[in-house]
């Protein structure tokens, strides 16, 4: 089971439609996938349309209360794509584990240990973690358990100043808890190739990070917009817009890695 952390601490970067469409990709191309929102925004939940039953677990109640994540896992529309759902009740999950867990390293390692045994089942040949826009508990959570992160970026003149930050990081967590973790590579979304300033950014974070960047660049789309109101992937919405090729690309690139 091969475990990638979606992240990027700047918000609206684009990470959960990353995380949607990716994992949709994937999943029809017959891997089945967990999608897993680690956000108390939902966004993700929300984007696939699906519900959490009065009764039923989400992320929360994983990583705080332990619960199998297998308990917690929904079916999707999408044949072989699988959702851990969160709600706004993770909001508090960092300040709870805290309160509950003297243990620093024991606190981070939670979403591994949840992973690790439901890696168990064979239940999902890849996990994508939908993180927050920060880098707190939750996400450092998701850079433990992941054996590589993705990171969503969009063309900005700052862009590479945040990616600096969230690099440092990365390298803390690879020297403490998680030496294997890798940077698989940054994605460009919402991309417009029209303008300079696009060329300008990729070519200038392609001249630092060479093939950690994909050759695949997702355009800007409306019809990538308007996906998550149906409680749709791009590739269901609209399997033809330029957003579901480009997702569809970048699977055979994350799959040929
Ligand atoms: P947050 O940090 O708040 O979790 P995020 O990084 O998860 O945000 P998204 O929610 O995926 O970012 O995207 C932010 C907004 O941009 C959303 O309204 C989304 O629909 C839109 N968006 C994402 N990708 C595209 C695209 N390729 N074309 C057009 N709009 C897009
Ligand atoms: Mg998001």
């Amino acid at each position: 089971m091969r475990v990638l952390a979606v992240v990027n601490q700047k918000g609206g970067v684009g990470k959960t439609t990353t995380t949607v469409n990716l994992g949709a990709a994937l999943a029809t191309r017959g891997r089945r996938c967990l999608v897993l929102d680690l956000d108390s925004q939902s966004n993700l939940t929300t984007s696939l349309g699906l519900r959490i039953a009065e009764d039923g677990y989400s992320t929360y109640d994983v990583l705080v209360d332990q619960e199998p994540l297998a308990d917690a896992v929904l079916e999707t529309s999408v044949p072989n794509l699988i959702a851990c759902p969160s709600d706004p009740s993770l909001a508090a999950a960092d300040l709870q584990i805290a309160a509950g867990e003297p243990d620093l390293r024991r606190r981070a390692f939670r979403l591994r240990q949840s992973l690790s045994d439901f890696a168990q089942s064979d239940a999902a040949a890849f996990v994508l973690v939908d993180c927050p826009p920060s880098l707190g508990l939750l996400t450092v959570n998701a850079l433990v358990a992941a054996d590589a992160l993705l990171v969503p970026m969009q063309c900005e003149f700052f862009a590479m100043q945040g990616l600096s930050r969230l690099l440092d990081t990365v390298a803390r967590i690879q020297r403490a808890w998680n030496p294997g973790l890798d940077l698989s590579g940054v994605l460009f979304t919402m991309v417009d190739r029209r303008t300079n300033l696009s060329r300008e950014v990729i070519a200038e974070v392609r001249s630092k990070l060479g093939d950690r960047v994909f050759r695949t660049t997702i355009p800007r789309s409306v019809r990538a917009a308007e996906a998550p109101s149906y409680g749709l992937p791009v590739q269901t919405f609209d399997p033809r817009s330029k957003a579901a090729v480009a997702y569809t690309e970048l699977a055979e690139e994350v799959l040929s890695r």
